[in-house]
């Protein structure tokens, strides 16, 4: 999108990266969307207004979010006007998998480049792991080398972005002492439940925008968050829905936020959070919840007890919670 072209409304409604783009504030979350992701995209974009959405190979949806992008485009949305975020699974983080992953997912989201490509997870996974991963399917990750294939894709322009998710201070900090193209992004799990401060301070310190995911708490498993006591209480004060308290909160702390619905009410409801602010008192409180926990710890997808090398969820996370 043009830069020049920022209008006062746009303004709240992005974050500048460390490259100069802007990312949406607000996107819509495609995880477990299923057959319904093209519809929800083409709402979320044509009739709510969302111009970023966020998918993963991992989520088995690229092909109906790209029909559904399609179809937004077919209505008048331009591409420039996207932000399309997509993220590498684990068993593609090799450098010689890296392109090939690429290729796919712009193939089966029918655009000709991304604005935004992730490390889903700082894990290399052998092809096929099972859940939870068998001895010898945690792979050893060859951070550098894969850096190195995504830094090739932005010089192509294949790829406006790149950045990470699920990481630690340790592995950022391990990241940057090699990476020439910085990270613009990093998207960590960021609710009220869960406001992993240490993280969001960590990227701050280096430039990087942190994307909020899961900000409503997640889905099943997750936590109820819409329901919880100190969101109901502010949303009732300020005349608002729980989903849009938590999407304002996520915001209100520089962070994107990319919340989920397959619902058109809930995609146009929890877009609707500019113009209004949480007044500090409730966004403190809002900062107050107790029990912080996170709801995606990454235990099913890579601790294996008996057979390192992630043999605790503490281990995932370098005991840095
Ligand atoms: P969210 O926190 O976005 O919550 C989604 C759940 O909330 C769904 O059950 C949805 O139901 C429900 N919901 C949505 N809007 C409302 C509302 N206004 N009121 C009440 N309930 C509502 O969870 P996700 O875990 O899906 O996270 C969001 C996105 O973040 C993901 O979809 C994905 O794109 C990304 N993500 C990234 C991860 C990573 O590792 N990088 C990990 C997890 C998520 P319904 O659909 O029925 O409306």
């Amino acid at each position: 999108m043009a830069q020049a072209a920022m209008t006062v409304q746009d303004e709240e409604r992005y974050f500048t990266l460390v490259s100069g783009h802007r990312i949406p504030a607000v996107g819509l979350g495609t995880w477990r969307s299923g057959s319904r992701s093209d519809d929800s995209v083409f709402t979320a974009i044509v009739e709510a207004g969302y111009r970023h959405i966020d998918t993963a190979a991992e989520y088995g949806v690229h092909e109906q979010v790209g029909f559904g992008l399609q179809a937004a485009i077919k209505a008048g949305i331009r591409r420039e006007d996207l932000f399309i975020t997509t993220k590498l699974w684990c068993s593609d983080l090799s450098p010689d998998r890296v392109r090939i992953a690429l290729n796919n997912a712009l193939q089966e989201l029918q655009v000709d480049y991304l604005d935004l490509l992730l490390i889903h997870w700082p894990f290399h996974l052998k092809e096929g792991a099972s859940r939870p991963p068998k001895e010898g399917e945690v792979l050893e990750l060859d951070m550098e080398g894969v850096w190195r294939e995504m830094e090739k894709l932005v010089k192509e322009n294949l790829v406006r972005d790149i950045g990470i998710s699920n990481f630690t201070v340790k592995k950022l900090e391990k990241l940057l002492r090699f990476a020439q193209t910085m990270p613009s992004v990093c998207q960590m799990e960021m609710h009220p439940g869960w406001r992993n401060d240490k993280m969001l301070e960590a990227c701050r310190k280096n430039g990087i925008h942190v994307t909020a995911y899961s900000p409503l708490g997640s889905s099943e498993g997750g936590r109820d968050l819409i329901h919880d006591e100190a969101v109901q209480r502010v949303a009732k004060k300020l005349n608002k829905t729980p989903g849009q308290i938590l999407v304002r909160w996520a915001i209100q702390r520089g962070t994107s936020a990319i919340p989920k619905s397959t619902h058109s009410e809930r995609i146009k409801e929890n877009i609707g959070v500019f113009g209004w602010d949480i007044p500090n008192e409730d966004f403190e409180a809002l900062c107050r919840i107790p029990n912080q926990k996170r709801v995606l710890s990454g235990e099913d997808l890579f601790v294996n007890k008996e057979a390192g090398p992630l043999r605790t969820v503490a281990d995932v996370w370098d005991h840095e919670d």
